[in-house]
C-alpha cells in the first residue's frame, strides 16, 4: 500500500478505494476497518463496482457524479451485514472524488443505539433461524422493492446460486424465465406481484394462487401472501412475501376431482346413484344422477320426503327397513329393491343398497341406488311365459282331445244332412252351429297353445291391414274414429289369417275399451327390438292404440291369460289365442297402458328374407274322385267319420288305427294304393314313421297328414307330404285329396 491510501488504511470507519476504469470503477483497496467489518471484502479487490452493487444501479450512479463534480455525495443505503445474521443495517455511504483516477466510499452506521443495536440482532437471529425453517420461500423486500432478505427455499425458488444473487436485487428472476399466471390464466406482469402491491397499497394479501412456469422446466402453483411492513411512522417500508408451493396439492385434489368424475360416469352408465343419511334419517349426501334417474325432487333433505315418492305397496317395508338399520346396534348391510313413483307418474323400480357405519355414538347409513325396472320387467316376461307356456299345454291338451270329437260330430252331421227328413234339417243345424262355435272355441285355445297348425307365407302386413280394413270400420262403427297408417310394403314369413285374426281381436278390444267413443289408431311399419344373445333387430311392426279406459298394473299382469276377461260376456281368449299366434311366429307382443289414458299394443313379426311374391289364387276343386285311399287314425270317431266322408266322395278305402296296423294293410292289399290319409300323433308308431315306410314300400304313395296339431316339426314331416288341420269339413277334405291326387 502506499499514496493516498495510506491516508485511509487508518481511518476509523470503512473506507473502499475504487480506480476509475472507464464508466466503471475496480475496487483497489479496502481499510482496516472496512476489513473489520467484513473479512471477506480483502478476496473483492478487482472487483468492479458493477459487480460489487450489481444491482445496486444507485451506487454506481453517486459515484461517476462524486468524479464528473469532483465533489462528495452522501447517500444512506441499506446494506447487508456481514455477520452471522446477515440482517440488514442502514449506512451511510459517501461517494469521494480522490483525483482523477480514484474514488473512495466511506461508509458509517446510522447511528444505532449499542444496546437496542444488541437486542435487535438477537431478535433478529431468532427470526432468521424461523424464517431458514420454513419449507416457504420467504422474502422481505425494501420500499423501492429491493430484496433485503430470504431464506434459502427462496433461492431455489429463484434459482439463484446463493442468496447473495438476490439481495439488494429487484427484479427476481436472475438466471431463468418466468411467466407468471393467475388462476384464470392471464399472465401477470412481475411488477403487479402482490409483494410489490402491497408496498403501494399497504393492504395485506393472502390467499393469491398463481403458476409460475418456468422455461425448461415445467410449471408449478403458489399461494402467495404478502404483508405491508411499516417503520414507526406508520410509513410502509417495504413487505414480507411467503411463496407455498401447493403444487402437489392441487395435483391431488384435481386427481380427486377426476376420479370423481370417471365415478359419476360409471354410476350414471349403471343406472345408479349415491346416498348418505345420518341417524335422525337427515339425507347428507344424494347424487345428481338419482334425481335424473327416478325422476324424483333436485334436493331430497329427509328420508319423509324420499318416502313419499316410493310406492304406496311398498312404503311400509322401506320404512321397516330403514329403522331398522338405524336401529341396529352393530354395522350391517342390507338390499332391497322396491318402486318409485317419479314427478313424471312413471313407476321405476329400484334396487336400493345400504350399509350401517357407527361412528362413535352416531349411526351413518351410506348406500347405492339403481333402477332395474328393465330387468323386473324381463324377469315378469319370462314368468309370465313359463305361465302360459304350462297353461298352455294343458289348455293344448284339452282342445285336441275336443277336435277330434267335433272332427267326428261335424262330419256325422254333414253325412246326415244328405240323407234327413226335412223335419229333422233344423235341429241338425242347431247342431251344426253349436259345432262350429265349439271349433271356434277350440281354435282359440290351441292357438293359445301355439298347437293351431300355420300355414306360412310370404305376406305384406300393408295389404293385409288393407284387405281387412273395411270389415275393421264396420267392427268399430260409428261412434269410434279408426284411423290406419301404412309405410310401403312390410314382408313377414307368417299366415295371414292368423295374424289378421290378431289383428281384429286387438281392433275389438280397443272398441270395448271406448263404450263413449274415441279414437283407433292402426299402425304398420317396421322397427328395431332388442333379441336376447343378438342385440337390436328389425321388425314388422302391428299397433294398435285407443283413447279408450285404461288398464292398471295388475289387469295388465294377467290379460294373455286364457279366460282372463272384465267383461260380463267375454270370453278371455281374445289375447290369449293372439299371444300364442304371434309367438308360433316368433314375435313378440307387448302393452302400455295406464288407467284413464288409454292403450298401446304392439305386435312385432320377424321381417321375411324373402321378396314378395304372390301366391296364385285357389282353383274350385270338383268334389268326387276315384282311387283307393288308406286312412289311418287311432280316435274311433275320427276314423270312422273320415271313412264315410272318403268314400262319400267315391273313393275305395282302406283302414287302419294304428301305425302298424296300416303296414300291415297296405301289404296285404294286392292293388295299387294312391294315397294315405294319416293321422300325425298316434300311440306306438306315429305318422310320419308309417308314411315314411309306406312310401319306402309303395313309391309314389300321395300322403295327407290330418292333425289338430301343427306340432309335427319339419324334419318329422315326410316330403312331398300335405297337411290338412282337423277339425275339416268333407269339403276342406274332398278338395285336399284332389290336389293330392293330381300333383
Ligand atoms: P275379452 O276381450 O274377451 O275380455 P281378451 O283376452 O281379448 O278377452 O282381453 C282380456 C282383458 O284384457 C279384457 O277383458 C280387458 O280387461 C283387457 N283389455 C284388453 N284390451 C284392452 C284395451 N285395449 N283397453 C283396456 N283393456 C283391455
Ligand atoms: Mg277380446
Amino acid at each position: 500500500m502506499g499514496g493516498p491510501f495510506d491516508l485511509v488504511e487508518h481511518v476509523p470507519i470503512p473506507a473502499y478505494v475504487f480506480r476509475v476504469d472507464g464508466d466503471d470503477f475496480i475496487l483497489e483497496e479496502v481499510n482496516a476497518a472496512a476489513r473489520a467489518h467484513n473479512p471477506a471484502i480483502a478476496q473483492m479487490r478487482g472487483r468492479s463496482m458493477l459487480q460489487l452493487y450489481q444491482d445496486q444501479v444507485q451506487a454506481r450512479e453517486d459515484a461517476r457524479r462524486a468524479v464528473a463534480e469532483k465533489t462528495k455525495i452522501v447517500r444512506e443505503m441499506a446494506v447487508r451485514r456481514y455477520d452471522r445474521t446477515e440482517a440488514t443495517m442502514l449506512v451511510e455511504l459517501s461517494f469521494v472524488y480522490a483525483g482523477p483516477d480514484h474514488m473512495v466510499i466511506f461508509m458509517r452506521d446510522v447511528a444505532t443505539p449499542p444496546i437496542a443495536e444488541a437486542a435487535l440482532r438477537e431478535s433478529e437471529t431468532r427470526y432468521r433461524t424461523l424464517v431458514d425453517a420454513l419449507p416457504d420461500a420467504v422474502l422481505l423486500r425494501g420500499a423501492d422493492g429491493q430484496i433485503l432478505a430470504c431464506n434459502d427455499v427462496a433461492v431455489r425458488l429463484y434459482g439463484a446460486g446463493s442468496q447473495f444473487d438476490l439481495l439488494g436485487t429487484t427484479a427476481a428472476p436472475i438466471t431463468k424465465k418466468w411467466t407468471v399466471r393467475k388462476e384464470s390464466g392471464d399472465e401477470v406482469d412481475l411488477q403487479d406481484m402482490p409483494s410489490r402491491r402491497v408496498i403501494a397499497t399497504g393492504v395485506a394479501e393472502v390467499g393469491q394462487v398463481y403458476e409460475v412456469t418456468t422455461e425448461g422446466e415445467g410449471s408449478r402453483w403458489y399461494r402467495v401472501a404478502a404483508q405491508p411492513i411499516r417503520g414507526s411512522s406508520g410509513k410502509v417500508s417495504g413487505s414480507v412475501t411467503m411463496f407455498t408451493d401447493i403444487t402437489e396439492r392441487l395435483q391431488a385434489q384435481q386427481a380427486l376431482r377426476e376420479s370423481a368424475a370417471r365415478l359419476d360416469v360409471a354410476l350414471s352408465a349403471a343406472k345408479m346413484g349415491v346416498w348418505e343419511m345420518s341417524g335422525d334419517k337427515r339425507i347428507d349426501f344424494w347424487s345428481a344422477n338419482l334425481s335424473a334417474i327416478f325422476k324424483l325432487p333436485v334436493s331430497m333433505e329427509d328420508f319423509a320426503k324420499f318416502l313419499d315418492s316410493v310406492h304406496p305397496d311398498n312404503r311400509a317395508a322401506v320404512r321397516g327397513i330403514m329403522e331398522s338399520l338405524v336401529g341396529a346396534n352393530h354395522d350391517d348391510a342390507i338390499e332391497h329393491e322396491f318402486r318409485i313413483v317419479g314427478t313424471d307418474g312413471v313407476t321405476r323400480w329400484a334396487r336400493a343398497f345400504a350399509r350401517v357405519r357407527h361412528e362413535g355414538s352416531k349411526v351413518r347409513l351410506i348406500g347405492t341406488m339403481m333402477e332395474v325396472t328393465e330387468q323386473h320387467h324381463l324377469e315378469e316376461e319370462l314368468r309370465r311365459a313359463h305361465r302360459l307356456e304350462s297353461i298352455g299345454r294343458l289348455a293344448g291338451g284339452i282342445a285336441h282331445d275336443f277336435n277330434n270329437l267335433l272332427a267326428a260330430m261335424i262330419g256325422s252331421i254333414e253325412l246326415m244332412e244328405d240323407d234327413c227328413p226335412p223335419t229333422a234339417r233344423e235341429d241338425l243345424a242347431t247342431i251344426r252351429h253349436g259345432a262350429a262355435r265349439a271349433t271356434e272355441l277350440t281354435r282359440q285355445l290351441l292357438a293359445f297353445a301355439r298347437k293351431q297348425p300355420v300355414i306360412y307365407k310370404d305376406v305384406d302386413l300393408s295389404a293385409m291391414v288393407t284387405n281387412v280394413e273395411r270389415m275393421l270400420r264396420r267392427l268399430v262403427g260409428a261412434g269410434v274414429d279408426l284411423a290406419i297408417s301404412k309405410s310401403g310394403s312390410v314382408l313377414v314369413r307368417a299366415d295371414p289369417s292368423l295374424l289378421e285374426q290378431v289383428l281384429v281381436n286387438l281392433v275389438i278390444n280397443a272398441k270395448e275399451a271406448m263404450p263413449n267413443g274415441g279414437r283407433i289408431e292402426v299402425l304398420v311399419g317396421t322397427t328395431l327390438h332388442s333379441v336376447p344373445g343378438s342385440g337390436p333387430k328389425s321388425f314388422a311392426l302391428l299397433e294398435v292404440s285407443d283413447s279408450g279406459i285404461g288398464m292398471d298394473e295388475e289387469t295388465r299382469g294377467k290379460i294373455f291369460d286364457p279366460f282372463f276377461t272384465t267383461k260380463e260376456s267375454g270370453t278371455g281368449l281374445g289375447l290369449a289365442s293372439s299371444y300364442g299366434i304371434v309367438k308360433q311366429h316368433g314375435g313378440h307382443i307387448d302393452v302400455l297402458s295406464r288407467p284413464g289414458h288409454g292403450t298401446r299394443f304392439r305386435v312385432l313379426i320377424p321381417l321375411s328374407a324373402n321378396v314378395a311374391g304372390s301366391d296364385p289364387p285357389p282353383s274350385a276343386a270338383p268334389l268326387h274322385g276315384k282311387g283307393c285311399i288308406l286312412v289311418v287314425d287311432d280316435e274311433e270317431l275320427v276314423r270312422n267319420t273320415t271313412v264315410r266322408m272318403v268314400k262319400s266322395l267315391g273313393y275305395d278305402v282302406l283302414v287302419a288305427s294304428s301305425g302298424e296296423e296300416a303296414l300291415d294293410v297296405a301289404d296285404r292289399y294286392p292293388g295299387y294304393i294312391d294315397a294315405l290319409v294319416c293321422d300325425v300323433s298316434m300311440p306306438g308308431m306315429d305318422g310320419p314313421t308309417a308314411a315314411r315306410e309306406l312310401s319306402r314300400r309303395r313309391p309314389g304313395l300321395r300322403i295327407l297328414f290330418v292333425s289338430g296339431y301343427s306340432g309335427a316339426s319339419d324334419d318329422e314331416m315326410v316330403t312331398n307330404s300335405a297337411f290338412l288341420p282337423k277339425p275339416y269339413t268333407r269339403s276342406d277334405l274332398a278338395a285336399k285329396l284332389h290336389e293330392v291326387l293330381s300333383e
